[in-house]
């Protein structure tokens, strides 16, 4: 019997989680960090239901928290066994997980601070830096393609996602006796004719097909119309002398950016211009992003026989200590700073905030999704005032969203990727979405596709 088990994004959009089993093997695919949710904390600790020590292996199909975070856990729980995943993959979640285990024993260690005061027992990070140092080991890189066999009876294959450096789809292939069946788990999708990463591409055949929903019920802008937005901003920041600010997330949408802006450098718009990039996790991330051009798409490789690189360009600089970082906000005359975090909830960009958004002159762009209660999300919504350090801040500076950079597929390029299913009529699963977006993204995939898909709720599991 082999049964399909839903843990997490089931519903909404972080937390992935996926156990297969089989008489003879225990998978999971992606241990996800739960985020944003008034409850993460208490979802983050509820464990899927399988003993760690008893699971077989683990696939991973990509380096963010909501797919990699939780794997620090599983080793916490007796977990040895190997975690298969791209190389760049790999390589990425060693950052990612380091920084999330800092960032929890500095939550804890505050937290408890003021708890001092009370009489309440102290929380505990839901692992520490050993635990993922611990982890890190049991990342096995694989190449795209090249199908493996990873427990009894279980073999995968990866495919390009096109969602961020090494993130894959993956086709597993599930033989149980006399029964082979094959699940295809899209992971998230990403957007055809993003900067550096090959397009996403559709592993058939399958029997079962989990497919992602964050952005089922709309498209985005497109890419061409977005650039053309963000070089009319840079122009017009460039003829005053103003700062632009860039609160970007590190993985992924920096190295989006870094691309995009060195596009409009090379073909010799925006002469003299200087860029920084200002978050020491971006920096990492975008070196990985450097080791790994095996997997970079054409126009990427072109560059790179060109003699130039995708993530530098004259007047780009990477900074590092916190004291170069300072001097920027004294720094005069026009420049782009693109900072973490994404949503100026913490991080490098919320002191270039504080420091420049009274100045009517300075610019600053939104470029992707900003949860509700962040500093983000105020600056977006208009807000006049802001509150930050404990200081009022006014806001003169003008704020642009621009909505066309998104890692995730839209409507149309999610029914696009789905499209080749279209005959073999497998069963769909809606993960990895709200339930506004999966209603309707299910509607689509019947009408266009005639694709039937269920709309798994957490804890679920069925027998396929
Ligand atoms: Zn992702």
């Amino acid at each position: 019997m082999i049964r399909l088990g839903f843990y997490g994004a089931a519903g909404e959009v972080t937390g992935s989680c996926y156990l297969v089993t089989t008489d003879r093997a225990r998978v999971m695919v992606d241990m996800g960090m739960h985020q944003g949710e008034r409850e993460a904390d208490e979802h983050n600790r509820r464990m899927p239901p399988v003993d760690p020590a008893g699971l077989d292996a683990v696939v991973l199909t990509h380096a963010h928290l909501d797919h990699c975070g939780r794997l620090p856990l599983l080793v916490k729980g007796g977990f040895r066994g190997a975690i298969h995943c791209t190389g760049p993959t790999a390589d990425i979640t060693g950052i990612i997980l380091r920084d999330s285990a800092g960032i929890q024993e500095e939550d804890c260690r505050r937290f408890n601070a003021r708890l001092r005061r009370g009489d309440e027992p102290c929380i505990e990070p839901l692992y520490d830096k050993e635990h993922v140092e611990r982890t890190l080991p049991l990342l096995a890189a694989m190449a795209y393609e090249s199908p493996k066999q990873i427990a009894e009876g279980v073999t995968i294959r990866f495919v390009d996602a096109g969602h961020i450096l090494g993130a894959a789809s993956v086709q597993v292939v599930v033989n149980d006796g006399p029964r082979t069946v094959t699940i295809v788990f899209s992971g998230d999708v990403g957007v055809t004719g993003s900067p550096i990463l090959r397009d996403p591409r559709t592993p058939v055949p399958a029997d079962v097909v989990l497919l992602e929903s964050t952005y089922g019920d709309r498209d985005h802008r497109s890419l061409g119309e977005t650039r053309d937005e963000l070089l009319e901003i840079l122009e017009s920041a460039q003829a005053t002398g103003a700062k632009v600010l860039i609160p970007a997330f590190a993985l992924g949408r920096t190295q989006d950016l870094v691309f995009h802006i060195g596009e409009f450098v090379r073909a010799g718009r925006l002469p003299g211009l200087r860029v920084y990039v200002d978050s020491p996790m971006a920096t990492a991330v975008s070196k990985n992003y450097a080791f790994h051009t095996d997997v970079y798409d054409e126009r990427a490789r072109q560059l790179l026989a060109d003699d130039l690189s995708p993530l530098r360009f004259p007047g780009l600089t990477y900074i590092g200590s916190p004291e170069e970082s300072k001097r920027l906000n004294d720094a005069k005359g026009m420049m782009v700073i693109i900072a973490s975090s994404g949503m100026c909830t913490g991080g490098r960009i919320v002191h270039h905030l504080y420091h420049n958004l009274s100045n009517p002159r300075t610019h600053v762009v939104i470029v992707g999704f900003q949860g509700q209660g962040t500093l983000g999300r105020r600056l977006v919504n208009g807000d006049r005032v802001v509150r930050i350090f404990r200081n009022d801040v006014q806001v003169r500076a003008k704020v642009h969203t621009l909505g066309g950079f998104s890692a995730h597929a839209g409507q149309s390029g999610l029914l696009h990727w789905a499209e080749p299913f279209r005959e073999s009529r497998p069963r769909v699963f809606l993960t990895h979405g709200e339930d506004g977006p999966r209603g309707v993204l299910r509607q689509q995939l019947s009408a266009r596709l005639g694709l039937e898909a269920g709309l798994p709720g957490y804890g679920d599991s069925v027998e396929i």
